[in-house]
């Protein structure tokens, strides 16, 4: 049977990317909305043939307890507000879908964890490019040996920023600038695609305060991952500059590029050997739906999902040392990291 959602809030992301892919899930379905605005719900709801009945006000949202069809919910709010609603869904006993980053720093997204371990409910973090078969194809390459020994990473992912009153620059609402909101690809995907943690990091953050879109928030920062060995990452992230999102893996006897890296269609990998170089390509598939049809899946069989909170506490912790070290100056070490449960 097909998994029911809620989904929570009902912004650029769920209008334009989440309820239309959701439609061509085949393990899940759209069967509440909640959102603040009852009217444009309602418009909603009729297209995914719902009823007026289906869509909550975010007041409301305690009403989902009475509805068995919903299982799952997906948080699709501002970042600040993660926690409360995540905390909400998981006392009524709804497993959680919930997107990036899962808090506000790693204290707040190891709350969230706790909170939805101790209600018994499951918890998946939405990192979309853990789910399309380019990054398993670059991490295969990767980790099967094709590039040799990994010696440089490379990533960066910025976009221009530039609604001075977007929730997005506002930090008690977003947490911080573009680190927690598209710098996060960078950090997950090289620990997704090598496997490996960063020992250490290390930052500079530009915050031009006369910009008043920068008043709270960076403009930029950029940063040095230390995985093991010697191998070191060097990672960009700005809501300055023009949009650029790419990842390089190099290693002793190949490399690997995506270019784009992190967007929602059009993803290119490159793998360059001796042998020449490869364009893998695959059949059409929507990232979104990808992420539907697995936690549809762990909510039925009750394992825990691929990216569970625990995965985004790691980013937070990275992302809480990166922000240390751009405010000392000084290289943060890191420790305590988390083995990952299978995917398959
Ligand atoms: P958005 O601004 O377009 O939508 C936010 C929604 O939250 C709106 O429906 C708004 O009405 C509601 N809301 C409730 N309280 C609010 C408040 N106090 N201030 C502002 N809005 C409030 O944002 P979005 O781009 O849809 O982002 C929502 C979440 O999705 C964020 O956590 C963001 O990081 C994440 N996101 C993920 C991806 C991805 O690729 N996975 C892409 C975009 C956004």
């Amino acid at each position: 049977r097909r998994v029911g959602y809620a989904i929570v809030g009902l912004g650029k992301l769920s209008v334009e990317e989440l309820i239309p892919a959701v439609r061509t899930s085949q393990e899940g379905y759209v069967a509440a909305l909640v959102t603040s605005e009852l009217d444009k719900g309602r418009e909603f709801a009729r297209a995914l043939d719902l009823k007026d009945s289906d869509v909550y006000a975010y007041d409301d949202f305690e009403a989902l307890a009475q509805r068995e069809d919903v299982q799952a919910v997906y948080i699709v709010l501002p970042n600040s507000l993660h926690r409360e609603f995540i905390t909400r869904a998981a006392k009524m006993g709804k497993h959680i879908l919930s997107e990036k980053p899962l808090g506000m720093n790693a204290k707040d997204a190891q709350k969230i964890v706790d909170t939805c371990k101790k209600a018994g409910v499951q918890l998946m973090t939405a990192y979309r490019c853990q789910y399309t078969p380019h990054h398993w194809a670059a991490r295969d390459a990767v980790q099967g040996g094709r590039l040799g020994t990994v010696k440089l990473l490379d990533s960066i992912h910025v976009q221009v920023e530039d609604d001075p009153t977007a929730w997005r620059l506002q930090k008690d609402l977003a947490g911080g600038g573009p680190l927690p909101d598209v710098g996060i690809y960078s950090v997950n995907t090289l620990r997704f695609v090598t496997g490996q943690e960063p020992e250490w990091v290390f930052a500079t953050l530009h915050q031009p305060k006369k910009d008043k879109r920068f008043r709270e928030v960076e403009e930029s920062v950029s940063f040095l991952l230390g995985f093991p060995d010697g191998v070191t990452a060097t990672v960009h992230t700005s809501y300055g500059a023009f949009k650029t999102d790419t990842l390089r893996v190099m290693g002793d006897r190949g490399s690997l590029l995506m270019d784009p890296a992190f967007t929602y269609r059009g993803l290119k990998l490159s793998i360059e050997d001796s042998a020449g170089t490869t364009v893998p390509s695959f059949p059409d598939y929507n990232q979104f739906g990808l992420e539907f049809d697995h936690f549809a899946q762990r909510v039925r069989d009750g394992r825990a999902p691929w990216t569970p909170g625990e995965e985004a506490v790691q980013d937070h912790v990275i992302m809480d040392a990166l922000y240390e070290s751009a405010r000392s100056g000084e290289v943060v070490k890191l420790k305590g990291v988390k083995k990952k449960d299978a995917f398959r």
